[in-house]
């Protein structure tokens, strides 16, 4: 039978090196940040993180039977492994990968940390020194973070004037595009399940994309986010007003599920369209990508299997010449796996920043200036993932007692 968990038995000593064990933290950002440490017999730990997502770090410690006395280096077999070991637990799609996807990017940190050469360099190497980012503004007001946790703006926040606002301010940061919420609270009215929009709803969405587009000019790409909130009809008509505007993507315009219907979507119009950020593993894009579904394909790395998963699925959007720019609603931990995965792929665009409203959010790391400048992160030259947890900060934000959890305390 195939076996993931019978791994070669020859390396060079100063490679023979074993996992002890696995520890998980869960951080109050404006999303539940679940991080992974994994410990080795060499001293040497590796960092990182999943998506966001209840009980994902429970699933993360039952796994840790998977990879102690395992060999770190072997990332992507591991990878296989932990998908086999979860199969009778949908391990094949879902939060089980999403749990996995964290292992791995922290046995990639492990792996460079071991070798001494940072991750992207384990990816390939690379082809840019930066990363650029786009800047998520959610509506025209950012969530406001009370707690720890987010809430959603008044109705206010969701007129096109405070789109501009907020779009100028995003670009005064540096940021060369930046990303909004289409779908608002009053696409429920008159009613919250069909997905329709009157001629007069979608008049309303043309006069926020209008008022972005306007205010921003030729200083910043601008795409919109609409959360697979819209019927087939109405995602035609929507992506057909929005050709005048030029826009970087239209995102998610219709329901996951159904490839057949994104299709359709893309055939009726030019505006460029997104999606990918709930899909997991290669499996879930080929479809996407091999049918032309899709303009920009937006994995998210910590949900749908890491850094190496990932790049297959660049590395098939590349075969279509379709533009790769993953989402990313990481702490910084998960943000600068982004960054190795962005430097290594050609066909990368830009890698999402939606923390915003969380001052702290630079705080996580141990360093002495900001990740993001002039919307764009420098490819590290330190080994691994080239991040340092500040623990005390990380603890002050730390969700329950303490940090860090370990299955074999
Ligand atoms: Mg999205």
């Amino acid at each position: 039978m195939r076996d993931y968990g019978a791994g070669p038995s020859r390396r060079a000593d100063a490679r023979d090196v074993r996992i002890t064990d696995v520890e998980t933290a869960v951080i109050e950002g404006n999303f539940d940040w679940n991080l992974v440490r994994i410990h080795t017999d060499a001293g040497v730990t590796g960092l990182g993180e999943s998506y966001r997502g209840g009980r994902v770090t429970d699933i993360m410690g039952y796994m840790t039977d998977f990879l102690v006395g395992e060999n770190p280096l072997d990332v992507e077999r591991l990878f296989r492994r932990l998908v086999q070991e979860t199969s009778g637990h949908g391990g094949t799609t879902g939060k089980v990968v999403t749990a996995a996807s964290g292992i791995e990017i922290a046995l990639w940190d492990l792996a460079g940390k071991l070798l001494d050469l940072p991750t992207y360099q384990l990816l390939g190497g690379k082809y840019r020194d930066e990363v650029r980012l786009y800047c998520d503004c959610h509506a025209g007001e950012a969530y406001a973070v009370d707690t720890g946790y987010t809430d959603y703006g008044d109705e206010a926040a969701y007129e096109p004037t405070a789109y501009a606002e907020t779009a100028t301010q995003a670009v005064e940061l540096g940021f060369d595009a930046i990303k909004f919420d289409l779908d608002t609270p009053a696409d429920n009215d008159p009613d919250p399940f069909n997905g329709r929009l009157s001629a007069a709803d979608v008049a309303e969405k043309e006069a926020i994309v209008e008022a972005v587009v306007e205010a921003v000019g030729d200083d910043a790409e601008v795409a919109f986010d609409c959360h697979w909130d819209y019927s087939l009809d109405t995602a035609k008509r929507l992506a057909r007003a929005l050709e005048p505007y030029g826009l970087l993507w239209l995102e998610d315009v219709v329901p996951p599920e159904n490839v057949d219907a994104q299709r359709e979507v893309a055939r009726s119009t030019s505006t460029p369209l997104a999606t990918g950020e709930n899909r997991f593993r290669v499996h879930e894009f080929a479809d996407l990508l091999y049918d032309f579904a899709v303009d920009v394909v937006t994995p998210d790395p910590t949900t749908c299997g890491g850094l190496a998963e990932s790049r297959a699925i660049a590395n098939r959007a590349e075969e279509n010449y379709i533009t790769f720019s993953p989402h990313n609603v990481c702490s910084p931990v998960g943000t600068m796996a982004c960054v190795h995965l962005g430097a290594s792929v050609p066909n990368f665009d830009y890698l999402e920043y939606h923390a915003l409203e969380v001052d702290w959010w630079d705080d996580l790391l141990v360093r002495s200036e900001p990740l993001i400048q002039d919307g764009r992160i420098t490819v590290p030259e330190t080994p691994g993932l080239g991040v340092e947890l500040d623990e005390d900060v990380a603890a002050d934000h730390a969700k329950g007692e303490g940090l860090w959890t370990s299955r074999t305390d």
